[in-house]
């Protein structure tokens, strides 16, 4: 206690001073004893009072909010207050350290792709991030303290959050219902609960196009071949006259067509979602290609419609000449299948004033209402099943012609109305097309 002795040594100085003026003064009135009783007990009163007054700096200071540095004094009373002031800044650093690993912390899930939501014993919500906040459609602010049961109602959350069988993610109906959300709950500190939430809305429905892809494929495969199993059947059993021969093997070789047909559709798809997308700088001739789109119409029409094109020449598309001609091929091929004997085609290509090009496929045939425009370009889709299947169709046509057209940057646009006929419309963004004036102008020259 080394600051006792000196507070000693100064309480006994000021008894002393005291003592000795008290003395001196009580002389004067004769009553020396009560002089130096009365000057000893100022004396020591003066020091109290002087340790009284820092005390109350000091304690003043304490009450206020720090803000400034703690009184300065000498001694005991400067120690004490150095001391106290140290240790109150050494902890409000560290509390300021700690909350800024908090905050980064809370920043590194509110970066996470994943929802997460913290929940209490009693499943209020403690803190959600806002991906969390998004899923669920809470306010993090707002529904802080709110038990999270009554704000997502959605019946599997809260069957799952109560059965408290938590190994497994369930998969629930985000709230709005446009989304599908993969949830997990994990328990941690003294039963609370941590919740994940995962936005597997793609996922679930490439799964579901991928089943009904698969289910699709078996059921075109399964039909042609139960036919053909049939006719194998007629002929290994049953003697057939040479006519009935001929047509029975007439039929399998349509079935064999079919097959073929669709593998090769199936194989040009797989492709197209495969391969890198088509080059930028490699120029296929409109006119070529228009050319070769018009005699494959004009010979699967054989006749039966007029076929016009409208190609002013010299035009060219970057990109891959094997898709551009399936694509155009296709919807000239549907065009000469949805119409009626008799009917008209018009392709037209132009080049339109902001440079993008454009290719319309126009009909007068039986046309489509317009509840199937929408999903005319998903895989196996058909208006009319038996005419598609009639004509030779596979149902995956439309969708190569998209493939096509986004993996050139383009666009499908198509209208319709039942009865009137159709119009296809491929877009080619300006950067994919361009005009050769030399071939333009050797066409317009005149003859
Ligand atoms: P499909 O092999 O069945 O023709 P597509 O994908 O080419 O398959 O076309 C999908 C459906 O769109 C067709 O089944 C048909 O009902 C309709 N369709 C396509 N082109 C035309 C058209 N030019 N006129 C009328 N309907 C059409």
């Amino acid at each position: 206690m080394p600051w006792l002795l000196p507070r000693i040594v100064a309480a006994l100085l000021a008894m002393l001073a005291g003592t000795a003026i008290g003395a001196w003064v009580g002389g004067w009135f004769d009553a020396r004893t009560l002089g130096m009783a009365l000057g000893g007990a100022t004396g020591v009163s003066l020091a109290t009072t002087l340790d009284a007054l820092r005390a109350r700096r000091l304690l003043d200071w304490l009450r206020g909010a720090q803000a400034a540095h703690a009184p300065a004094a000498g001694g005991f009373w400067g120690e004490l207050a150095y001391r106290v002031e140290r240790a109150m800044r050494t902890r409000e650093t560290s509390i300021e350290h700690e909350r800024g690993r908090l905050q980064q912390f809370l920043q590194a899930i509110e970066a996470s792709p994943n929802g997460v939501l913290l929940l209490d014993a009693d499943d209020q919500i403690e803190w959600c991030n806002a991906v969390a906040a998004d899923h669920f459609g809470l306010d993090p602010a707002r529904d802080r303290g709110q038990r999270v049961t009554h704000l997502v109602r959605t019946p599997a959350f809260v069957a799952h959050l109560q059965q408290g069988q938590f190994e497994h993610p369930v998969i629930v109906p985000g709230p709005l219902g446009r989304q599908t959300l993969s949830v997990l709950v994990r328990r941690y500190g003294d039963g609370m609960k941590l919740v994940l939430s995962q936005d597997v809305t793609e996922r679930e429905r490439s799964d579901a196009m991928r089943r009904d892809f698969v289910a699709n494929v078996s059921h075109e495969m399964r039909t042609p071949l139960t036919v053909l199993a049939g006719f194998v059947e007629t002929m290994a059993t049953l003697p057939l006259t040479e006519v009935e021969r001929q047509r029975v093997l007439k039929l399998m070789e349509q079935q064999t067509t079919r097959m073929q047909t669709l593998l090769t559709d199936l194989l040009t798809l797989a492709q197209l979602e495969g391969s890198p997308r088509p080059p930028a700088d490699q120029w296929v001739s409109v006119d070529a290609l228009m050319a070769q789109v018009r005699a494959d119409g004009e010979a699967l029409s054989a006749g039966r419609h007029l076929l016009v094109f409208h190609v002013p020449p010299g035009g060219e598309i970057a990109g891959s000449a094997t898709e551009l001609l399936s694509a155009v091929g296709n919807l000239v091929t549907n065009a000469v299948r949805y119409t009626p004997d008799g009917g008209r085609i018009d392709v037209h290509w132009r080049v339109r004033a902001d440079g993008a090009g454009e290719i319309d496929v126009v009909d007068n045939g039986v046309g489509i209402d317009r509840e199937h425009i929408p999903r005319l370009t998903e895989r196996f889709y058909r208006v009319d099943g038996s005419r598609s299947r009639d004509t030779g169709g596979t149902g995956l046509g439309l969708s190569i012609v998209k493939h096509v057209v986004q993996r050139h940057g383009g666009e499908l646009d198509i209208e319709s109305e039942r009865g009137k006929g159709s119009r296809f419309r491929i877009v080619v963004p300006a950067a994919r097309v361009r005009v050769r004036h030399e071939a333009a102008a050797v066409a317009d020259a005149p003859r």
